[in-house]
């Protein structure tokens, strides 16, 4: 196994520093590599590096630097996959589908940079009107867009921020979890290899106690795009001032099942919503909410396909599963399940851990109440809550703090459009995991998921630019 022994990236140069941060493989404990811890100092270089430059590429520029490096991207996908899977644990099938995951984002925002999607406006369309035109054009920021990125996808969230920024010709001062911060320097060499100017996006690794303030508070930055957890997106919305922000935070995803659904389907859904990427997904099913009259049924299904999910050493590809980011999350889920049993929640699968090695876990008779479905458990766990009727339903989805997405088994036509006019959240979708979506389409949560300003290349490009109008004499012509 190689040993990554890593750089800041910073000014068109890669600084080393003796200070370091080890980064460490979840299922073996062994240090794999370590990045520099950067200092308040370094990030302000950044900055300034950043400002010096104006990026001036042409549409044609963006689109084949994107391209180019998604074809690198294809090419070296094993080599990401094992990159991935060493420092975050996800299995290897998780991992491989990650790197055809930033292809697509790459590919996309390739697209997208062609696109000119300004509007024109005729004026004469009123009785006061006049023989004019307006049209609308997007710049590019005037300051540089500061990133932080979280762990559980440890490359395609990083290409959620950096691709759309390439696309509109932006500067990016990037800084990823401290726990997965290997494939984010990977992607950026691989964008470096594919002739992106280095002002363009510079990356800082560090301690974010030590170095995040400067990302969130330096007079450069014009927007900030953090993607991550409530409580530190509700920290960085107190910090930042007056500054866009873009807020993508946790989510609590119900899957609901009514009772006409097919089971078998519905369960089928159930188990991958929950356990792909070790159940870490803002948008993983965190609960299933199961109409009484068919829970009996659904749990048996629910158990005997979660008990089929195979999982162990993250390295194994014939494995469904590998660890949770690290040992004190396992003890977190752990913990909250067993609270729940005590509370009267029935355990009917799982709950073993081995360090960092979580099992798909099972609990039946939720309440909706308890911590474990209230809060969100950012792991392999399917706490099932039975409800009698589509009402109860909206009230349980809409009564915790997220909003993100949702799925909905069911096949009758009055009872989805009740429940895509009545739920609170960013996106619904019939007869798949809530975390559906193309890399291209529009997603976010409200509430405590987010603000709904919308990533997905094509929106993550909208909040990156600053939207102008010009107009025109248009004079009627003989
Ligand atoms: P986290 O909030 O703990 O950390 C996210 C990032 O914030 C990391 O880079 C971390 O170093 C940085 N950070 C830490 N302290 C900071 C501070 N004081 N100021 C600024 N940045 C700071 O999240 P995590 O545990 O890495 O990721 C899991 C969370 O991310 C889950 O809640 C998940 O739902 C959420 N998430 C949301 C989406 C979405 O699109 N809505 C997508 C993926 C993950």
């Amino acid at each position: 196994m190689n040993f990554y022994k890593e750089s800041l990236r910073i000014g068109g140069e890669r600084i080393e520093s003796d200070r370091i941060i080890e980064v460490v493989n979840p299922y073996t404990g062994a240090c794999i590599g370590s990045v520099p811890k950067a200092t308040v100092d370094d990030v302000r270089r950044a900055f300034e590096f950043a400002l010096a430059y104006r990026p001036r590429l042409s549409r044609y520029e963006r689109h084949r630097i994107l391209l180019k490096a998604a074809d690198l991207v294809v090419a070296r996908a094993e080599e990401i996959s094992d990159l991935i899977t060493a420092e975050s644990g996800l299995c290897k099938k998780d991992s491989r589908y990650e790197a055809g995951r930033v292809r697509d984002v790459l590919v996309f925002g390739a697209n997208a940079a062609l696109n000119d999607d300004g509007q024109i406006f005729s004026c004469d369309i009123t009785p006061h009107g006049r023989e004019r035109r307006v049209y609308t054009q997007r710049d590019p920021l005037l300051g540089i867009i500061s990133a932080i990125t979280p762990f559980n996808h440890p490359m395609n969230q990083v290409a959620h921020k950096i691709v759309p920024a390439i696309a509109t010709n932006n500067r990016m001062v990037l800084k990823p979890s401290e726990k997965v911060p290997l494939s984010a320097l990977l992607l950026t060499d691989i964008l470096y290899e594919a002739g992106l100017p280095p002002a363009m996006l510079q990356v800082v690794t560090g301690d974010p106690t030590e170095i995040a303030d400067e990302l969130l508070t330096n007079p450069a930055v014009d927007l900030v795009t953090f993607t991550g957890g409530v409580p530190i997106g509700k920290h960085i919305a107190s910090k930042v001032g007056y500054r866009r922000t873009v807020l993508e935070l946790g989510g609590n995803d119900p899957l609901i099942v009514m009772d006409d659904a097919d089971l078998n389907k519905a369960a089928d859904l159930a188990v991958a919503g929950s356990y792909k990427n070790s159940g870490q997904r803002c948008t993983a099913v965190k609960r299933i909410l199961v109409h009484s009259a068919v829970a009996d049924p659904f749990v048996e299904l629910l158990v005997e396909k979660s008990r089929r999910w195979r999982y162990g050493d993250p390295a194994n590809p014939g494995l469904d599963m590998g660890t949770v980011i690290d040992e004190a999350a396992a003890m977190l889920f752990e913990s909250r399940v067993t609270e729940s049993v005590a509370q009267g929640a029935r355990l009917m699968l799982g709950n073993e851990r081995q360090g960092a090695l979580y099992s798909p876990t099972v609990l039946d008779h939720v309440r909706p109440e308890m911590v474990v479905v209230r809060e969100e458990t950012f792991g392999p766990v399917s706490p099932v809550i039975r409800f009698g009727s589509v009402d109860e339903a909206i009230a349980i989805v809409n009564g915790t703090a997220f909003g993100l997405s949702s799925g909905l088994c069911t096949n009758r036509l009055d009872i989805i459009t009740r429940f895509v006019d009545a739920l609170h959240v960013g996106s619904l979708n019939v007869w798949e995991v809530p975390g559906y979506r193309l890399e291209l389409t529009p997603f976010g949560g409200i509430k405590d998921s987010g603000l709904g300003y919308k990533e997905g290349v094509l929106e993550a490009m909208k909040s990156f630019t600053n939207l102008k109008t010009y107009s025109l004499p248009w004079p009627q012509q003989d």
